[in-house]
């Protein structure tokens, strides 16, 4: 018996694989999909999930090295989480935070996350996501300008190929192009400028030199706007959906240095760095940066609620508090439910010590596992790692760093073969990237890293 085929009885909620596929198909439109052609295969039906392992509708197991979507950093299946809904449901279900009104759960998150943030950010506005958060972020900054006396400073400058999210506000941030030939985006008011990926742009410069130009970029561009009319400067830490673009070391120090020399506002998007990913609680703390506002989803409850916001350092806090009414919100900003899951989640990976294990023990032996299986493989470049985050890049020809002109097709056969071995990674370009929940122990890791490479192999195989 394949051993892979476990768990029949939890694994069916009572229809058959195909029944499920055909109701999908017949009501449903996915997120980033073509969906005439999922429609064509039926969508894997995921009924389940423990720890790291996923099991689908036909009891098959599989190892989830993407957390979701970047998200279940505590791993799935923790009952607390579960408990905490359950009781604040009963409790209070509901109750909004417009008008005067505040509730316990609200409360107990907000100063939690003032504790565990970089010094300075003692508030939080909520929102349901991470697209709402960036959404928010350009609505705060344009209001913090405009209260400050300088409305004209609105231009907020982002990164080509990074990813703030999905509505009109978070696609505009985001640099991603195919995003924005849909509905005639950018907006007015958002600059880009190049990502900072040493292997596909540094060209004949070390990392070191690169990491300097690609952050020079954003002075040329505040410079050709004119500063007078520049808010701000958003990045991921590290871009995860743009390909994990781990940054040369001197990029945030030089994006740093330029923010503060013009004075404009450092936005720090920690939608995936956040609550753990690069070892520290924030993607800013590894880089040593200070971020006025931070982006927050995903990790902030493990993915098992929805709920996201934008912590707000003091500088900027002050400026929103002196300055009246703040014309924003959604009707679930800081939902009691949401909030009280969040909590939960914050204390396991206070109380598990789940981040220090990650980044004391675990990381350093994965990555260690990684570059041992990929450093010398001729099919893949700029091997890449940095707390929970793993990345390689297929190339045409390793000697030349040639990459492939059809790069993302030869991902996606990749994708595919890890998705055939019950490994869930994903293909961003020509990268095949991976962020598994930070629970992963160092026999999980092996197995990852294993499964990994006999995929990497096997795609080798296949293509020649
Ligand atoms: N920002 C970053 C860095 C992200 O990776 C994402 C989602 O992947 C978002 C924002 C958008 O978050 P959401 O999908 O919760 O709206």
């Amino acid at each position: 018996m394949n051993p892979n085929l476990i768990n029949q009885d939890h694994s069916n909620l009572g229809r058959s694989t195909s029944e499920y596929q055909a109701l999908d198909a017949a009501h449903h439109i996915h997120p980033f999909s073509d969906t005439a052609a999922l429609n064509t295969h039926g969508s894997r039906v995921i009924v389940r999930g423990e720890g790291l392992y996923l099991y689908d509708s036909d009891g098959h197991k599989i190892f989830d090295a993407m957390s979701g979507l970047w998200c279940v950093n505590i791993g799935y299946g923790r009952r607390e989480l579960a408990d905490a809904a359950y009781q604040q449901m009963l409790e209070l279900p509901f109750y909004n935070t417009f008008f005067k009104t505040t509730h316990p759960p609200v409360v107990e998150l907000s100063s939690l996350l003032a504790q565990i943030s970089p010094d300075g950010f003692n508030h939080v506005f909520y929102t349901n996501s991470g697209s709402e958060g960036n959404d928010t972020i350009i609505r705060m900054v344009r209001h913090y300008w405009a209260t400050l006396g300088q409305p004209k400073k609105k231009t907020i400058i982002s990164r080509i190929n990074g990813y703030h999210g999905s509505t009109i506000g978070g696609a505009s941030l985001g640099g991603m192009h195919y995003m924005h030939e849909q509905g005639d985006l950018p907006i007015p008011g958002i600059a880009h400028i190049e990502q900072p990926w040493w292997f596909a742009n540094g060209g004949e410069l070390s990392p070191k030199e690169y990491g300097l130009k690609a952050a020079r970029a954003l002075e040329d561009k505040i410079l050709e706007l004119g500063v007078e009319n520049v808010a701000a400067f958003i990045g991921e830490p590290v871009q995860g959906a743009g390909g994990i673009i781990i940054p040369p070391s001197t990029y945030w120090p030089e994006i740093q240095r330029i923010c503060d020399h013009y004075g404009i506002l450092l936005i720090a998007d920690e939608v995936i760095c956040g609550f753990g990913r690069t070892g520290s609680w924030f993607g800013s703390e590894h880089y040593g940066i200070r971020p006025h506002l931070m982006t927050i989803a995903k990790g902030l409850s493990s993915g098992y609620i929805p709920i996201g916001g934008v912590l707000i350092h003091d500088k900027v806090a002050n400026v929103l508090i002196a300055g009246g009414d703040f014309n924003h919100g959604f009707t679930y900003s800081g939902h009691p439910v949401a909030c009280a899951v969040a909590v939960a989640n914050i204390h396991i990976l206070q109380n598990e010590k789940i981040i220090e294990r990650m980044n004391q023990d675990v990381a350093p032996y994965a990555a260690q596992l990684w570059h041992d299986a990929f450093d010398a493989h001729p099919l893949v470049d700029d091997v890449r790692s940095l707390g929970f985050f793993f990345a390689v890049t297929l190339v045409e020809d390793k000697a030349s760093r040639k990459r492939f002109s059809n790069g993302s097709e030869m991902a996606l056969r990749c994708r595919d073969i890890c998705l055939k071995n019950k490994l869930i990674m994903r293909a961003t370009g020509d990268s095949m990237i991976a962020a598994p929940p930070l629970i992963m122990s160092r026999a999980q890791a092996a197995e990852f890293v294993a499964l990994a490479l006999k995929c990497v192999d096997e795609y080798a195989r296949e293509i020649g």
